[in-house]
């Protein structure tokens, strides 16, 4: 005898109810494991991948990420993430992850580890240089052809990203406009 496609699913709808009103409410089955987030700490974030900014929870064991999820409770994404977010555990569990300062110097082929205490310093070496060679107290604006005081750089640029939060975009742009700096731009922009 055949079975209609509408006679199948109502027999899938009552098997299933009956499956599901067979067990007590709240009560696990005896042989589901434990929620692998149980005993975890239990931490916030901001998914620092752009400027959407949406809130997760991290829980971590013995001081390793075990899971991440997006936050119910955050205002941006409710819960909710994008597969970029959803995915952001493997930043932190990855050995393919940076964990070093590496340089490659001018024409050569090969990286060298190197401090932060040296990188930090390079950075502000190489900064004060460039702004010496390229700033500019006074420009010609091409419009009207007078000259008008810029007090400023076009040979360096300032990126900030979405792992920001807005106290320090504010340093960081204080920053760069104290520095003399004109492009200041957003990764989530580019
Ligand atoms: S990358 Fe995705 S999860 Fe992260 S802030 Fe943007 S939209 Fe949200």
């Amino acid at each position: 005898m055949g079975v209609s496609r509408r006679k199948f699913l109502q027999g899938g709808v009552l098997a299933a109810a009956g499956v599901a009103l067979s067990g007590k409410p709240g009560e696990a089955s005896v042989d589901s494991p434990d929620i692998r987030t149980k005993g975890a700490k239990v931490s916030t974030t901001i998914c620092p991948f752009c400027s959407v900014g949406c809130g997760l929870v991290v829980h971590t064991k013995n001081g390793k990420v075990i899971n991440t999820e997006g936050d119910p409770q955050h205002p941006i994404n409710q819960g909710s993430l994008c597969p970029k977010g959803g995915a952001l555990f493997q930043i932190a569990n990855n050995d393919r992850r940076l964990q070093k300062v590496m340089y490659r110097a001018p024409g050569s082929d090969k990286w060298e580890e190197k401090s932060w205490d040296w990188a930090l310093d390079r950075i502000a070496q190489r900064m004060k240089e460039t702004r010496d060679k390229t700033f500019k107290v006074k420009e010609v604006n091409k419009k009207d052809n007078k000259e008008y005081v810029v007090n400023r750089t076009d040979g360096l640029a300032f990126f900030g990203g979405a792992g920001l939060d807005n106290e320090e975009c504010y340093l960081w742009s204080k920053f760069g406009r104290a520095m003399g700096v004109g492009n200041l731009e957003h990764q989530a922009r580019l």
